[in-house]
């Protein structure tokens, strides 16, 4: 099922992203994040997607090697495992980075056996030797490139010209929007421009990323509106969990923290105190974002599915 259907149910959805596990870990460390959140009947999972890192190891006589590392591989595996376990859609993040497009339509065509129809359309942070993103030879340059790839898809459009009469791949497509900009874009007007750009060329919903400033989501709401976009907009949640957060969310994810709850994020002496605070701030947050008439929350569980879990309870 589409997720877009879903969002035609009415009342505020609950859904989630989870990471897959670290290499070496099995897939048990999933399912146990994922039964703590059934009860709250999750409309659908997002799996994220993590591509190769460079590192570099150390080798006889002192030289050094450079060698890629995935450390968090299974996305596919992971949301073929969550549909047929749990009978719940889940929603792979397809990323540019990485992948020519070649690759990216083996890909797709591997989700659609998998009976797979929804995926959520990335574009993949520049990897930490670049200094800005570069995308893979014959690979997609922005998500715009990577949406429009998807919609050729739908339409029997096959990177091989050679390949006719060719059944369309049909996927729901969800984008990434910033209520506080993309930590590329000069102004939040141009971000809003090239998010429309992706709209256009076919995505059909946008999932933000995380905020702690509900004021500055729904700004957000109305300049898209404004801007001519009227696909569904779904809030991303991510609950404040450790003391180091007050300068890692900032840092990491390019988001404010506005001034009430530092104040109060100052005064917490250890992390059981930051979680305690972060899930009170985040129960406020999602009650208001359900009374303006939200689609679906969006968590950011992070491994942390009692936290979401404790947050869902008092607002679902
Ligand atoms: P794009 O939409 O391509 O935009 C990137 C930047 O380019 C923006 O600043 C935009 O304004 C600008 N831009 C677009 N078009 C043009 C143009 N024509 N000219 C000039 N500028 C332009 N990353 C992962 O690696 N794996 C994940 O699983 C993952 N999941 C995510 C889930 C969500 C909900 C969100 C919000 C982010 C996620 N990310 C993930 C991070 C994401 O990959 C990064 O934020 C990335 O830097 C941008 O991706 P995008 O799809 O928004 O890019």
């Amino acid at each position: 099922m589409r997720v877009t259907d879903k969002f035609r149910e009415g009342s505020t959805l609950f859904s989630f992203e989870i990471l897959p596990p670290q290499k070496g870990k099995n897939i048990d460390h999933i399912y146990q994040a994922i039964d703590t959140l059934l009860e709250f009947d999750p409309a659908y999972i997002n799996v994220t997607y993590h591509r190769e890192e460079y590192i570099y190891k150390k080798r006889e006589k002192g030289y050094l090697e450079k060698v890629a590392v995935r450390k968090r591989p299974g996305t596919v595996g992971i949301c073929a495992a969550i549909k047929y376990k749990y009978n719940i859609e889940a929603v792979p993040h397809l990323i540019c980075g990485g992948f020519s497009k070649d690759e990216t339509e083996n890909a797709l065509i591997d989700l659609s056996f998998l009976g797979i129809r929804n995926v959520l359309a990335l574009r993949g942070d520049p990897i930490k030797t670049e200094t800005h993103f570069v995308p893979s030879e014959g690979g997609n340059a922005s998500a715009l490139e990577l949406v429009q790839q998807i919609r050729n898809l739908g339409r029997g459009l096959y990177m091989d010209e050679d390949v006719k009469d060719a059944d369309p791949l049909d996927f729901c497509v969800g984008v990434a929007g910033y209520p506080e900009k993309h930590f590329e874009s000069p102004n939040l007007a141009l971000d809003i421009h090239f998010l429309k750009q992706k709209i256009d060329a076919g995505a059909d919903y946008i999932v933000t990323q995380l905020f702690y400033d509900n004021a500055k989501f729904f700004d957000f709401v109305a300049k898209c509106r404004e801007a001519g976009i009227s696909v569904p907009i779904i809030p991303g949640i991510k609950p404040l969990s450790l003391l180091s957060h007050i300068k890692f969310m900032p840092k990491f994810f390019h988001v404010d923290l506005p001034e009430a709850l530092t104040i109060e994020l100052i005064k917490c002496r250890t992390d059981k105190d930051v979680a305690a605070l972060g899930t009170e701030w985040a129960v406020t947050q999602c009650k208001e974002l359900i009374k303006s008439g939200v689609p679906s929350i969006h968590f950011y569980t992070m491994g942390k599915g009692q936290q979401t879990a404790d947050i869902a309870k008092a607002v679902y």
